[in-house]
């Protein structure tokens, strides 16, 4: 079996977020499960300043997609995933991907929809025998439209069948109708029972329609999604493709994420000792009191709602009263940057704001951290309570999504459990929650050493999630013959 896996962004190419990572680790384990397996990402003008691209190789020039009107040329230049043998293709073409931010909204539909058509092409010229497309999220939803419309004869294309993988259902790419013209594709979707939504195309529900099959990045959020409350009004499609969804958990590539070997992190962590030592160089490294006994809480994330950003808002100021420190690495939403950051100067030793986006301080963080916070109003999966346990740090999360399976609550009777969490989204909750981590931490020092321990036996790598994947194919491959 040949797969296409088609990003928006992958990792370390360009990251914006949880996607990246996913693009970048989880094409390495099918191929290692024994399928053959390529991926196709924007050539996002930022590459040139963060990689080095003088071994890539270009493999195609002056192709023009076949059914967009944008009729600019694109190249196709080749590398490899980080570590592997996976190939990436990167469609490159003036102009279009020259945005710092990769999802700059400016001519978002034109640079999308161009990629979508662009792949196809790319297929046709440089893989005419790949069985199952992957897509992802909303920017690449347009490819099982262009397989389902325009190109039904195509020779080469009409076998291929595709799912689409839904990282989030709350970005769904709402368009006016003309749009369709633009893309190269026919007025008739802009139907109910096709593209049109509320009298604006929807780009998502396109993929959600036209897919063989749709999975989502966890089983919880697969059911969450079905409803009302999650589904971000596609709840009701959604549900009339029930059969054809699934839920399959993300992973974290143990090559990268490894606390014995990671480079980012100031010690190597096999013990609590180690821990400690990691905790103290980080409170040095960021200007706070050097204190093992202290509670170090952080957050690393995009500071929107979505994030539980607000209910961390309203909870700081009360919990900065008591012996804890917190630390925050995330960039999003302007009215959150500048709260967070006044806080800096109300308590400079007890608390380090950092709006930027730092792979490296991450990694300390994640590594030197007591407390990883993640009360997420939804949550597909959510990658970083994966990566704090995996460097012993404990997740307090709100049961949501991939939250409520990947975190089990800290159980003192038997000993089992990873982590502590609430479920109804009130910062009465979350307050009540982590001051009962904060004192697990500070009270019960052998239960916080299991809970540690706990943590750092889970297992999240890769294995497993790619089997699911290549099942998943098998069943998109049997829906398109039709069995
Ligand atoms: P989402 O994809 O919704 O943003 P995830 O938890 O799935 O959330 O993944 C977020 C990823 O981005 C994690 O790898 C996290 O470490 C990383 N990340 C988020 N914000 C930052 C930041 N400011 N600096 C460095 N890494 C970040």
């Amino acid at each position: 079996m040949k797969i296409a896996y088609v990003s928006y962004e992958v990792s370390p190419f360009a990251k914006a977020g949880g996607l990246a990572d996913v693009a970048g680790a989880l094409p390495k384990y099918i191929k290692n499960a024994g399928e053959d397996i390529y991926v196709v990402m924007p050539f996002h003008k930022n590459i040139e300043n963060n990689y080095d691209i003088s071994k890539f190789e270009v493999v195609k020039t002056d192709l023009i997609p076949d059914s967009h009107t944008h009729k600019s040329p694109f190249s196709v230049y080749k590398s490899y995933l980080e570590g592997s043998s996976v190939v990436i293709y990167f469609i490159k073409t003036d102009t279009l991907y020259d945005s710092k931010n990769i999802y700059d909204e400016e001519n978002i539909f034109l640079k999308t929809s161009y990629f979508c058509d662009s792949v196809l092409k790319t297929i046709k010229e440089c893989e005419p025998d790949t069985n199952v497309i992957n897509a992802n999220d909303w920017h690449t939803s347009l490819i099982p439209v262009y397989l389902k419309t325009v190109y039904l004869q195509d020779n080469i294309l009409k076998k291929i069948a595709t799912i689409l993988t839904i990282h989030n259902i709350g970005y769904q790419g709402l368009f006016n109708p003309e749009v369709l013209n633009q893309a190269g594709l026919p007025n008739y979707l802009f139907n109910i029972n096709a593209l049109e939504y509320y009298g604006k195309v929807n780009i998502l529900k396109g993929g959600i329609l036209f897919s063989n099959i749709i999975n989502t990045v966890s089983p919880t959020y697969a059911k969450e999604i079905q409803t009302e409350e999650y589904g971000y009004g596609l709840e009701g499609i959604l549900k009339v493709r029930s059969e054809d969804l699934f839920g399959v958990l993300n992973g974290i590539d143990y090559s990268i994420y490894d606390p014995l070997k990671d480079p980012h992190i100031f010690y190597p962590i096999e013990s609590y000792k180690d821990k400690l030592k990691n905790k103290t160089s980080l409170q040095e490294y960021l200007g706070l009191v050097k204190d093992e006994n202290v509670t170090l809480i952080s957050f690393i994330g995009r500071l929107f709602e979505q994030k539980g950003i607000d209910l961390i808002s309203k909870i700081i100021d009360f919990l900065l009263l008591t012996d804890i420190q917190f630390v925050l690495l995330g960039t999003g939403d302007k009215k959150y940057e500048e709260y967070f950051a006044t806080l800096t100067k109300l308590y400079p030793k007890k608390v380090s704001i950092n709006i930027t986006f730092d792979v490296d301080l991450a990694q300390k963080i994640y590594a030197g951290s007591d407390i990883f916070l993640m009360p997420s109003k939804y949550e597909p999966c959510g990658l970083g309570q994966m990566y704090s346990m995996r460097y012993g740090t404990v997740p307090v999360v709100r049961y949501t999504g991939g939250l409520k399976d990947t975190v089990s609550e800290y159980n003192p009777k038997d000993k089992k459990g990873t982590g502590f969490g609430f479920y109804e989204y009130q910062e009465a909750n979350l307050l009540y929650t982590l001051m009962n981590a904060v004192y697990f931490h500070q009270k019960r020092n052998d239960d916080w050493t299991n809970i540690f321990e706990n943590c750092m036996k889970e297992d999240f790598s890769y294995e497993k999630t790619a089997k699911k994947y290549i099942e998943l194919y098998k069943i998109a491959l049997d829906k398109k013959r039709g069995y």
